[in-house]
């Protein structure tokens, strides 16, 4: 059994859907609310407890996050290290939501944090160790 905390953020356009619901119906995962702060026509943040398959676990991330919901491990980020990447886009192939890619024309390889599913495929690709999984800030509600 897989289980983490996650932070969702949801956009206005969404605080009204039953997105969290979905978890169950979808994926097969169950959800603790642990706290939330939703109202209808604002800016929601909820806190919860998701458990259930790992597999289905990234496929629900990547659901949240194609719905709008901004999604964040509790107490852990996926980062990069500017300094120790050299670019060499290995990381790339084992993506899989295309949140690290290769910008063209420049050829650079970008990550966009907003699209990464927390699955931890790239720490052990990248030869550099400049992906890394690191404490998250804090928490706070609004
Ligand atoms: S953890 Fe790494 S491989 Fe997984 S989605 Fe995020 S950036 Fe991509
Ligand atoms: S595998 Fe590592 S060094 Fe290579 S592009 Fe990705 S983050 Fe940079």
């Amino acid at each position: 059994m897989y289980s983490k905390i996650l932070i969702l953020r949801f956009p206005k356009t969404e605080v009204q859907k039953p997105v969290v619901c979905n978890l169950t119906k979808k994926f097969d995962l169950t959800f603790n609310i642990l706290n939330a702060a939703i109202l209808p026509r604002r800016e929601g943040i909820m806190v919860l407890e998701l458990s259930g398959e790992k597999k289905h676990f990234r496929e629900a991330v990547r659901y949240l996050k194609d719905q709008g919901v901004q999604v964040q491990n509790a107490d852990q980020e996926i980062k990069r290290s500017a300094s120790r990447c050299t670019q060499c886009g290995a990381c790339t192939a084992v993506c899989p939501t295309g949140a690290l890619h290769v910008k063209r024309p420049e050829m650079e390889v970008e990550f966009d944090q907003n699209r990464c599913s927390l699955c931890e495929l790239c720490i052990p690709a990248c030869p550099t160790r400049a992906m890394e999984v690191r404490p998250t800030n804090s928490v706070f509600f609004e």
